[in-house]
């Protein structure tokens, strides 16, 4: 049986990187989220990080070789055993190609699910978006927001916003994935690859990720329930 690469598609702000987080916890799939391995570079201010902090700064989009690489690379690591969970890439057309053969080759069959989100809701959602830097934990000041104003549940940090969750780098963002992303469905439907849409704009993420799980079950023949 083909072990499943569940790729999250849709817009910033759509709540991939929620639903990959909650699905990691229910299948037990790694979240392999490449906006989270590119901050780590430019956190640790290394060579990478230097490369790409300016253009991930402006919300614009980082090189596909070099996001193709760091995929490549993490598809290496022996925790990717029954399932992966992709967050935020592939994001062009070309990376969707590389994305494909990558999988082929390790015996993974892509399924991609689209978050649909109604556009107008995405700038409120991500300027209410805080972001504990220590442990990655992600809060929605609407929708699920810490038990104490800007502090981490979890280890009390206090909570930042994201850079690029600023109302004019959000819109450059959305262009980008108008001009650039999109047109990866297109490639989908010809590749004939498990494609399924999920309404993401209403429901708690719970609820939110309990559609995904629905549709996972029909895509692999045996169901991979969340636990
Ligand atoms: P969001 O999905 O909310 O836009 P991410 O955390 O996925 O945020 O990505 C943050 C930034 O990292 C993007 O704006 C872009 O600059 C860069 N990035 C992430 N993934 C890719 C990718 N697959 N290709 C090119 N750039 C990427």
């Amino acid at each position: 049986m083909d072990r499943i690469a569940l790729i999250l598609f849709g817009p910033p702000g759509s709540g991939k990187g929620t639903q990959a987080k909650l699905l990691n916890g229910s299948l037990g799939w790694p979240h392999v989220s490449t906006g989270d391995m590119l901050r780590q570079h430019v956190q640790a201010q290394d060579e990478l990080g230097r490369e790409v902090a300016a253009v991930m700064h402006s919300g614009g989009l980082v090189s596909d070789e070099l996001v193709d690489r760091l995929v490549e690379n993490r598809l290496k690591q022996p925790d990717i055993r029954d399932g992966i969970i992709l967050d935020g890439y592939p994001r062009t057309v070309a990376q969707a190609g590389v994305m494909s053969k990558l999988l082929a080759a390790r015996g993974f069959r892509p399924v991609v699910v689209h978050l649909k989100v109604d556009y107008n809701k995405i700038v409120a959602r991500l300027s209410g978006r805080r972001l504990c830097p220590q442990c990655g934990s992600l809060y929605s000041l609407a929708s699920n927001a810490p038990t104490v104003s800007e502090v981490c549940d979890y280890d009390g940090a206090r909570l930042i916003i994201r850079d690029d969750d600023r109302e004019d780098v959000v819109r450059h963002r959305l262009e980008a994935y108008d001009s650039q992303t999109l047109p990866i469905l297109d490639y989908i439907r010809e590749a004939g690859i498990t494609y399924y849409e999920v309404e993401s704009t209403e429901g708690t993420p719970a609820e939110i990720a309990q559609r995904v799980c629905a549709v996972l079950p029909a895509a692999e023949g045996t169901a991979p329930a969340a636990r």
